[in-house]
């Protein structure tokens, strides 16, 4: 892999700075480039500098756009762990196919990744629950105002070391569930990771802070009944002892915490359902004193417990505002396999030496 290094690195946040998340940017990035007849080329290691770009570039007008979000992790041994990166890639080539984006290399830009969390390894926090996020995006950069695909395309992974996704840290959330806005609709792109819907979720977002809430809870766009999930996080129920995370129906974004979840759930024996769970069913749980424990599942976000919800004005408590037994065990379980301090039975693990 091609580098070309700066001659003056940045200042770096002091080791026990509130580094908060996307703040930061570390001093190099990976870029690679697409041109139609070409395919993708020129994969390189270069300084994180601003770029200049045309104002006609189709990125700009209609967010032909996808990301990724991944966390690397200093092991005990001090070397570096990026928790399962081949489910990011091939989820970003099914976003890439969703947003007509030409599928990527998935092995050249892990390369890329792993040269690049080499070369920044002094940027990768150590204190507890810190990691170094790494955001791996493409976007469209042919200079024209039409509304087709474009024909050349820029991939780039920079890297932030990030603490906590939430201000209040592992306190429980307090969700607001939307039942005006939409998130996603079958058909649309939930599904996939592109930068569209996370512009659309803003309104939404807007609102629930300004009451006092973290984030929205979505609901199905058709309906308005069946939960869906948090807009950068999976929601996950426990309802009278059974796990319950929504089907992915097309309009959810298929996490890979989720999925982790999942498996280790399944695998400690737990009763686990993926399907569809109304509001009503969740209101009513909490109402008959059935609904144990509530959380959401994401890279940023990791397993990240809710302690209350509001729906149709009315609140409603979970687990007394505190983390639940399973959400814990979760947590534990996750964050102890990316932090080297339990053993990898998943080979969940990619290793970066
Ligand atoms: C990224 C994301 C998630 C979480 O996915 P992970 O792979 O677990 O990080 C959940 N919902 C949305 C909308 C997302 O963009």
């Amino acid at each position: 892999m091609k580098i070309i290094k700066r001659e003056t690195l940045k200042q770096k946040p002091s080791p026990d700075a509130e580094l908060g998340f996307g703040h930061y940017f570390t001093d190099y990035m990976f870029t690679m480039k697409y041109t139609q007849g070409e395919g993708w080329h020129d994969p390189v290691i270069e300084p994180n500098e601003p770029q200049r770009f045309d104002l006609g570039t189709s990125i700009f007008h209609y967010a032909q756009g996808i990301f990724e979000g991944m966390k690397a992790f200093i092991q005990p041994d001090g070397s570096i762990a990026v928790f399962r990166p081949e489910e990011n890639w091939a989820r970003m080539n099914r976003s890439a196919e969703r947003m007509c984006i030409p599928q990527f290399p998935a092995d050249v830009v892990e390369e890329g990744m792993e040269e690049l969390l080499k070369l920044e390894k002094d940027w990768i926090p150590t204190k507890p629950g810190t990691a170094l996020y790494i955001r791996p995006t493409i976007v469209a950069t042919r200079v024209m105002l039409g509304v087709h695909a474009s024909t050349e395309y820029l991939f780039f992974i920079i890297l932030s070391p990030v603490g906590s996704y939430y201000a209040h840290g592992l306190e429980p959330t307090k969700l607001l569930v939307e039942d005006f806005y939409v998130r996603s609709a079958i058909g649309g792109t939930g599904e996939a990771k592109c930068l569209g819907n996370y512009a659309a979720s803003m309104k939404a977002g807007e609102e629930a802070e300004k009451k006092g809430f973290d984030q929205v809870l979505w609901l199905d766009a058709k309906d308005k009944k069946y939960v869906e999930e948090v807009g950068s996080m999976n929601m996950f129920f426990v309802i009278n002892g059974e796990v319950v995370t929504p089907a992915l129906v097309g309009s959810i974004l298929p996490g890979i915490t989720r999925k982790s979840c999942l498996q280790v759930l399944r695998d400690k024996g737990y009763p686990v359902s993926e399907r569809r769970i109304s509001i009503d069913e969740v209101i009513e749980a909490s109402k008959n004193g059935t609904l144990d424990e509530a959380f959401g599942t994401g890279t940023a976000a990791v397993i990240s417990p809710v302690g209350l919800i509001r729906y149709k004005d009315e609140d409603y408590v979970i687990n007394g505002g505190k983390m639940g037994e399973i959400t814990k065990m979760l947590y534990d379980t996750i964050t102890g396999i990316q932090y080297g301090k339990l053993e990898d039975t998943y080979h969940w693990r990619k290793i970066i030496k």
